[in-house]
């Protein structure tokens, strides 16, 4: 029995056979150096190759519940289909040669940017790439192994697709050696109830497959070859934790009320438009951060009518419930193929609201035109900005939201407009952003606003158990900036993971915030927690002994003894 640790990234605990994903790739088959003699079969050969990457994303497309993410494969392979023909052309070498040079300038693109939460990635690319060779090889594509359902995948870091792949067959857990816990794949881990341990020091070639592993994804532990005892005691555990689960998960759709009588709203954060129908299914109170980066991720950017529709979707799914756009997240740590952005510190570079203002008439007034047509028909659409640093950067927007309003003819006196706290400045100049008398709410993007206090990359794994957004540091920051904003009437909601921490929800609430954008799979967990707890007492017993902790291991023992002696089950 061998046990490593690693960051939990989805919560749960799983006992279960291992099947090591080990990469095989047909990119390895293709020649370095090749000729074309005749250019007509090469041409034949990349529109066989086309046609047998359609097929397989016609498959996927009839399996997956995330459509949009095929339709941006899809566009990838087409384009790599594209930029490999003119090469073929161009340097009169073969067609895989080609295929090849072009993912090698893409991988290269997404590797120096190094994008966590970005749902095409390198991975993605590849998985693009594979279907398109196993054409020209005549062989099926070495995607994914096809016998992992009911086990516990161990792997590299996964892309978006491989882990979609993986969930329609029926994994039960994932390792990977590399990740993030804010990536994408976490977070879809987390919605789908995968538990998700990355744990860098573990070396998958060692191990056998069907090896018995225990995934304690609560506490980010891995039991190689776990003995019977062991085994037995996680049984009962596993069997609680998940009976719990399913227990409090019924509460998704009662009212969120403290036992004083304090509400909030239960909100949940999406990434599309499927996600967001399923989270009007499922309890809650609204869309608190609709992440709209990935319809940028294709060769154009969307266009006006597209976004509209999709915008006008998400607000019909909610009807009178608020539903708030975040403005494009992209930029330097989620490149998009039209923009060539190489920066040395991305995450300090021209992202967010830095990029939509440089690129304000390619990309900002596009997508204000569609938000304010949107809005127009459904005045429960809000609009957040991102990455905000600056005072001045809400101005020009404003300046930016009356023009294109001008030239539509539409009232923007109600519009609900928002800015998220990701960045300490922003933190610290609450008071002073609530004088431009436009803002109305703010969002605490606590995924960044951790990285950027803390001095800790969020994806990366090396200082993955320094990044903790419950430290004392990141606490005080809140209730110093909470305080202000409360005080300047805006309405407070926090959308980064932190909001879907069961330890975090007493601290929240004795903050004061207003509503909570969590992960649709916990709004039963989070309802169940609010209902449980009582913010007077909260705040006068709990909060300064909290703000005043050494670390937060403190805070989070101190937590957890806070919701047991409420008689509430803790999850994690
Ligand atoms: C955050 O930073 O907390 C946030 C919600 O934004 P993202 O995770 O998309 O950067
Ligand atoms: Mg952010």
């Amino acid at each position: 029995m061998k046990t490593y640790h690693g960051l939990p990234a989805s919560p749960g605990i799983v006992i279960a056979p291992a099947k090591r994903y080990i990469r095989t790739s047909l990119l390895d088959r293709v020649p370095e150096v090749c000729v074309v003699r005749d250019m007509s079969i090469e041409i034949e050969t990349i529109n066989h190759a086309l046609a047998n990457a359609k097929k397989y994303l016609d498959n996927m497309r009839n399996t997956y519940v995330e459509k949009d993410l095929v339709d941006a494969l899809e566009l990838i392979v087409e384009n790599i289909v594209q930029e490999a023909l003119d090469l073929v052309n161009a340097e009169k070498i073969c067609s895989s040669l080609a295929i090849k040079k072009v993912y090698e300038k893409y991988a290269e693109l997404l590797r120096s940017t190094g994008s966590q939460l970005f749902a095409v990635r390198e991975a993605d690319l590849r998985v693009a790439v594979e279907m398109l060779l196993s054409g020209i090889f005549t062989e099926e594509a070495n995607l994914l192994p096809l016998d992992i359902s009911g086990k516990i995948v161990i792997s590299e870091e996964l892309g978006i697709t491989e882990f979609f792949e993986l969930l329609r067959r029926g994994i039960k857990g994932l390792i990977t050696s590399s990740g993030g816990v804010t990536s994408h794949v976490a977070i879809v881990a987390r919605c789908n109830n995968i538990p998700y341990v990355i744990t860098p020091s573990l070396d998958a070639s060692s191990l056998k497959d069907e090896t018995y592993v225990i995934l304690d994804a609560l506490n980010g532990l891995v039991i190689i070859e776990p003995d019977e005892t062991t085994i037995k005691s996680y049984e009962s555990k596993a069997e609680n934790y998940w009976r719990t689960l399913e227990q409090i998960g019924k509460h998704a759709y009662e009212k969120a009320v403290t036992l004083d009588g304090y509400y909030v709203d239960v909100l949940c954060n999406v990434g599309n438009l499927e996600e967001a129908r399923l989270a009007s299914t499922l309890g809650c109170d609204g869309i608190g951060l609709f992440r709209i980066e990935f319809l940028y991720m294709k060769t154009k950017p969307p266009t006006t009518p597209e976004l509209q529709e999709i915008f006008e979707k998400a607000a019909s799914f909610f009807e009178n419930k608020p539903v708030v756009i975040r403005a494009p997240d992209i930029g330097a740590d989620k490149p998009v193929p039209y923009l060539s952005l190489r920066e040395e510190n991305p995450f300090m570079g021209l992202r967010g609201i830095r990029l939509l203002l440089e690129y304000r008439e390619e990309l900002f007034k596009p997508f204000i035109e569609a938000f304010l047509r949107a809005y127009k028909n459904h005045p429960n659409l809000k609009l957040l900005l991102p990455m905000v640093s600056r005072v001045s950067e809400v101005l020009e927007t404003i300046e930016l939201i009356k023009e294109v309003a001008g030239k539509l003819n539409i009232d923007i006196s109600g519009l609900n407009l928002g800015i998220m706290v990701e960045v300490p400045s922003t933190a610290l100049l609450l008071d002073k952003f609530a004088e431009t008398g436009r803002i109305r709410f703010i969002s605490y993007g606590t995924n960044d606003l951790t990285q950027y206090v803390l001095a800790v990359d969020r994806t990366n794994p090396k200082v993955g158990a320094i990044y903790d957004d419950l430290d004392p540091s990141v606490l005080r920051l809140l209730n110093l900036s909470m305080s202000t904003a409360i005080r300047n009437n805006l309405e407070v909601e926090v959308c980064g993971e932190l909001a879907s921490r069961q330890l975090a929800i007493p601290i929240l609430l004795s903050l004061g915030v207003n509503a909570l954008s969590v992960n649709y799979s916990v709004v039963g967990v989070v309802k169940y927690t609010i209902r449980g707890i009582h913010v007077g007492e909260t705040k006068e017993h709990l909060i300064q002994y909290v703000l005043n902790s050494m670390s937060s291991q403190e805070v989070k023992e101190t937590l957890k003894k806070y919701l047991l002696s409420k008689g509430l089950a803790v999850l994690g």
